[in-house]
């Protein structure tokens, strides 16, 4: 039973959705042109092969023996039956899914099998609150950048929290539309043009593998002369990698310039 109000994370509206827990984004080559590429071939060959019950296991022999597999971590799983939903190639999501299937559900010829399938509830259902929900799925409209943006939970709440603190209330989702809605778009775009993203292979948002366990890429500040940036949050979530002090700083400015921005333009328009 789903609580009053609920906000469906994973497919907010007819113009995006997510589909990150399938693996999305654990390809070795998870650009959106090589994403586009993928997807768009799946859901061709997937409605040229599958009619009926057993087909999808034709289908997965098929595009096993044409994707590269090559993965940024081996132990999570990338999902085959991740397609587009839509003509438009808006919407990601589950190929055998029983919306795409005619009412049938092939999710259990899945490797998580259907219940996990269809009960997965990602921990940002929990720990983003109802306005930044809100205010996210209004800010982005593009399904690739959405998916890396909903999941990180660490960028939504430090930016929803630097900018309620300048404006001292928090912004109200109706806002972010025009200006308001560009300037915090910038923002989130960083995820995908943020300048000192770091090209270690084994790195993912804040996130390493040392071949045995997930652990956190800390920024090692001391090696830079400098102490803990208030940004230190937000520039793990962008997967930061400082070479100078000169870097560092020119990263706080790229954010500080963008909140303070959003800042004035929030104030400024509720008083015209
Ligand atoms: S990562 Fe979360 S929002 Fe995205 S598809 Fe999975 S459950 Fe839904
Ligand atoms: S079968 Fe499960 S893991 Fe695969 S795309 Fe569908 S929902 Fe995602």
């Amino acid at each position: 039973m789903k609580e009053e109000g609920f906000i469906h994370l994973c497919q907010p509206d007819s113009g995006k959705s997510c589909g990150a827990c399938c693996g999305l984004y654990n390809y070795a080559d998870s650009t959106r042109e090589s994403l586009v590429d993928r997807l768009r071939n799946r859901t061709r060959i997937f409605r040229e092969t599958v009619k009926k019950a057993n087909d999808p296991k034709v289908f997965l022999n098929r595009i096993r023996s044409i994707e590269s597999p090559e993965r940024i971590y081996d132990t999570i799983h990338c999902c085959e039956y991740l397609g587009f939903l839509d003509d438009e190639e808006k919407r990601v999501g589950c190929l055998l899914h029983p919306l795409q299937n005619d009412g049938e559900d092939m999710r259990d010829l899945s490797f998580y099998g259907r219940e996990l399938c269809a009960g997965h509830i990602c921990p940002s259902y929990h720990f983003i609150s109802r306005d930044e929900k809100l205010s996210l799925t209004r800010i982005v409209d593009d399904w690739y950048l959405y998916g890396l943006c909903i999941t990180d939970i660490d960028l939504v709440k430090e930016y929803f929290r630097f900018i309620s603190e300048g404006i001292c209330e928090v912004p109200r989702y109706e806002r972010f539309e025009g200006r308001l809605k560009d300037i915090a778009l910038d923002f989130f775009s960083l995820k995908i043009s943020w300048p000192f993203r770091s090209t270690d292979a084994n790195r993912f948002g804040k996130y390493y593998f040392d071949g045995s366990q997930y652990m956190i890429s800390h920024i090692d500040y001391d090696h830079l002369g400098y102490e803990r940036s208030r940004f230190d949050k937000i520039f793990l979530s962008l997967t930061s990698s400082f070479r100078t002090p000169d870097e560092l700083r020119e990263g706080e400015e790229i954010i500080r310039k963008n909140i303070e921005e959003f800042i004035s333009c929030y104030k400024t328009d509720a008083i015209l």
